[in-house]
């Protein structure tokens, strides 16, 4: 949880507070059990606000997660099924149509009402409370998966024109070694499919601006792809910046729901929310956050007990303690860090 008036330092792990934590799937119904009484509490904060030294504090809540976790809260299927869209009605027969204009149409009463209101969707929203036009879908994850699409699309059109071969495969390790990514290609045994690195955040940025497309592809493709890669990164660059943005960049082709939001949504989400724009619902905070508590996890606490058998203190609780010790920090302006003593070894001489 974070507050998003906090502009400056919303990007920093540290703004980020953990709420509930526990150490099973990622999945409706355990959710839906841990947190009726976070819900409780987000419902009376809305509802009634917060007092704190006679000024009522009124709140407005957001919703920020990849894909798969605000489907799962929202109680909506996957990206893969028919109705694909958590914000508007539109289902997989209709994705190559680019005549019609999509916006966000569904309503969060329609399904605190009726569950199954809009088609696709199965279970109870867990955060009935925000309305869905502040579900927000994370920019960097939208961006990685279209990457990740552009990228197995240039791989298709080199096997499907036969040119996949050992020369090919090499080209792209070296082009790649160029580009300093460290990229590999293998077959697998059964199948004789073949696989590759999955790129990873930064690299998946280095390929789209600067792989050089006419190693591997005639000119005349080379250009038409390379114009649309250019574009792509263009987009995802303008959609850090919500000063800026245009639709209506993509053909129908290939269009996966990723590009659906991307396309029809996004900049209704700019426009809405231009107050704080999208960055601020980035995740990469809460990933940063995440791995730190991992991390701690690893260095500090007794992993569940470190084998003795007296010991009562559970690694979630010691997290978790950890981070109530950080905020008080923090919030009293305590250092965190103190130099370690240092030994100073003085030798005497004899006179
Ligand atoms: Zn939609």
């Amino acid at each position: 949880m974070a507050i998003l008036d906090d502009k400056d330092t919303l990007h920093k792990p540290n703004s980020y507070h953990t709420i509930i934590l526990y150490p099973g799937c990622e999945n409706y119904d355990s959710l839906s059990n841990i947190m009726v009484p976070f819900c409780h509490d987000l419902r009376n904060l809305k509802e009634q606000g917060l007092i704190i030294n006679n000024i009522r504090w009124n709140f407005q809540f957001y919703f920020s997660s990849d894909w798969k976790f605000l489907a799962t809260c929202l109680g909506f299927n996957g990206a893969h099924s028919k109705n694909f869209c958590p914000w508007c009605t539109i289902s997989k027969s209709q994705q190559g149509d680019l005549s019609k204009e999509w916006s966000i149409s569904k309503n969060i009463n329609k399904l605190v009402e009726k569950n199954n209101y809009y088609e696709g969707h199965t279970r109870k929203p867990l955060f009935d409370m925000i309305p869905l036009d502040h579900w927000i879908p994370d920019e960097l994850h939208i961006m990685l998966r279209i990457t990740d699409r552009l990228w197995s699309l240039l791989i298709a059109e080199l096997m499907e024109q036969n040119l996949f071969n050992d020369t090919a495969r090499k080209i792209i390790i070296d082009e790649m070694k160029r580009i300093k990514i460290n990229f590999q290609f293998w077959q697998d045994h059964g199948s004789k499919t073949w696989n590759y690195t999955s790129l990873m955040g930064n690299d998946k940025v280095k390929v789209l601006q600067f792989f050089d497309l006419t190693k591997i592809l005639s000119m005349r493709r080379a250009t038409i792809v390379r114009d649309l890669w250019n574009k792509f990164y263009e987009l995802y660059i303008k959609m850090k910046d919500p000063t800026k943005f245009k639709k209506g960049l993509y053909q129908p082709d290939n269009i996966t729901p990723y590009i659906h939001v991307l396309v029809f949504h996004i900049s209704e989400f700019m426009a809405i929310h231009q107050k704080w724009g999208l960055k601020a619902f980035s995740c990469s905070g809460v990933e940063k956050k995440n791995h730190e508590q991992v991390s701690y996890f690893f260095r500090k606490t007794m992993k569940d007990g470190g084998g003795k058998k007296n010991s009562q203190s559970s690694a979630i609780v010691e997290i978790l303690q950890n981070e109530n010790r950080t905020l008080f920090y923090n919030h009293n302006n305590i250092p965190l860090n103190y130099q370690n003593p240092k030994t100073i070894h003085i030798k005497t001489q004899n006179i």
